[in-house]
Parts: C-alpha cells; sequence; structure tokens
C-alpha cells in the first residue's frame, strides 16, 4: 500500500494544502534479501511496535542520501513522538548513516524497495523491532505539479522520505520550516505503520475519513489527508500537526501509550 500526499498551491488564498491518501493497488514488492518478518503488509505490525508484548526495544535505521539528512530538529521531534506513544521499555534508537545517490530519481516504488534491498542492514532479532526509513535525493515518479508526495509508508517497517522534495517545497516562501515538513511527514508516515488508520489498529470510534481511506477526519488531526496551513502560520513555521484524542485511543487500544 502506498501513502500518496497531495499538494496543491492555492497562490490567490495563500495558504498550501497537503492532502494524503492511500492506493491499494500497488504491485507486489519484490525482497531478496529482506527477511520475511520485516517484508509484511502495512499495519500488520502495529501491536509489536506499539505494545512492549513481542518486542521490547525498537531501533530506527536511518539511511540517507549524502546531502539530503534530516534536520537534528526533526530527528529528536520524531524520537519524542515514538517515545510519546510506544511501550518500549529498553528503549528506542535512532541509528543514522549515508550513503550515497542510486541516481535513480524520480523513483517508483519498486525501485525503493531495491534500494532498502540492497541498503537495510537491520532486522528483527529477539526482542528488538526494527523499522527502515530512506531519505531519497529527488521526488516520486509521477509527481505533479499539483500532486506531490512526500513519503509512503511501503511495507510493516519500511518508510521512505522524499527529502529532495521536502527541501524543494520548503524554499517556498509560504512554506513551513524544513524541520516541520519532516517532522509531520516522519510522525505521519510511521502513524501508519502503527495502524493508522485503520489500518491494522481496530477504530474505537468512527472517525475514518469515508472519502480518504487510512486517514482520519478530525480537522487538524496529524492523520488528516488534508491539512491546510495558514500563511501567517507558516511563516512561523513552527507547528506539527499532533494526533487527536480518537487516534490516540484507537492505539492505546491496541498496546499503545
Ligand atoms: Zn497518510
Ligand atoms: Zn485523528
Amino acid at each position: 500500500m502506498q501513502v500518496t500526499k497531495f499538494l496543491a498551491y492555492l497562490f490567490f488564498s495563500a495558504f498550501i494544502m497537503v492532502s494524503c491518501s492511500d492506493d491499494d493497488d500497488s504491485t507486489p514488492l519484490s525482497a531478496t534479501s529482506i527477511p520475511a518478518e520485516n517484508r509484511q503488509p502495512l499495519g500488520s505490525s502495529s501491536n509489536d511496535l506499539l505494545s512492549s508484548t513481542n518486542f521490547t526495544s525498537l531501533t530506527v535505521e536511518m539511511v540517507s542520501v549524502q546531502g539530503f539528512e534530516p534536520t537534528i530538529t526533526a530527528v529528536n521531534a520524531f524520537k519524542q513522538f515514538l517515545e510519546d506513544r510506544l511501550f518500549k521499555p529498553d528503549g528506542i534508537t535512532i541509528n543514522q548513516r549515508s550513503i550515497a545517490s542510486s541516481n535513480l530519481a524520480p523513483f517508483t516504488i519498486e525501485e525503493i524497495a531495491e534500494i532498502e534491498n540492497n541498503n537495510r542492514s537491520l532486522f528483527n532479532a529477539g526482542d528488538e523491532i526494527t523499522v527502515y526509513v530512506y531519505f531519497a535525493d529527488g521526488s516520486k515518479s509521477g509527481d505533479t505539479n499539483r500532486q506531490v508526495t512526500l513519503g509512503s509508508a511501503y511495507r510493516n517497517t519500511s518508510i521512505v522520505i522524499y527529502e529532495g522534495t521536502l527541501r524543494r517545497l520548503s524554499t517556498n516562501p509560504n512554506a513551513p520550516m524544513l524541520n516541520i515538513i519532516e517532522t509531520a511527514t516522519l510522525n505521519h508516515e510511521f502513524a501508519h505503520l502503527l495502524g493508522l488508520v485503520n489500518i491494522g489498529t481496530p477504530l474505537q470510534s468512527n472517525h475514518e475519513d469515508p472519502e480518504n481511506s487510512g486517514h482520519c477526519n478530525v480537522p487538524n488531526c496529524l492523520m488528516e489527508a488534508a491539512i491546510e496551513f495558514e500563511s501567517g502560520m507558516m511563516n512561523m513555521g513552527n507547528t506539527v500537526p499532533q494526533l487527536d484524542a480518537q487516534c490516540i485511543a484507537d492505539l492505546q487500544a491496541n498496546g499503545g501509550r
């Protein structure tokens, strides 16, 4: 399953609308070197990530193309988001390294999966669960002026962030700061791994957006398919959307904090 964010610039009203929808018709991803338990469907490891029942620690392997590493501010905010929601008594570790460009941009999701095959080095072992996040030096194949993909959660423990796209967007004078865009995208995609919304984590209340499956219908929720940033707020550049109470209740019912 791919997660696509659509970004439309509405020039005259001076705000940016970001929306995100799931695409259920993705083709099966090849996997040669990834163990079976780390190449399951999106959302199927939600309880393993949220609770300490099967895994007491989490390591996030962040692999960035050289020059496209996330900001330190975003990595710290992302780690805090995980600390706030997951029960991992033996700790949450973020392991970062940089690699050379694949020179494949723009990327199909199959190419992103092949890059994972060639570069992911950490897999579930014992009581430690692992998640792979790749910061790509370019955009997703198929982006248009009105539809821009910021990131995809494409397997149970795999995320891609199109860092080349995030950096380009952040240069718009009305855009949030880069670290805000990075944090919002990281948190949103990881929340899909946690099974939101209704992707492996059962609903405790009716808040799934009927027009955008896998997303929340509460205004301003992190998991909303459409988020509006008013120009003044964007100029301040300091607001990352949060999970609303109904999304948090879902996570708590599935073993999370
Ligand atoms: Zn989404
Ligand atoms: Zn929500």
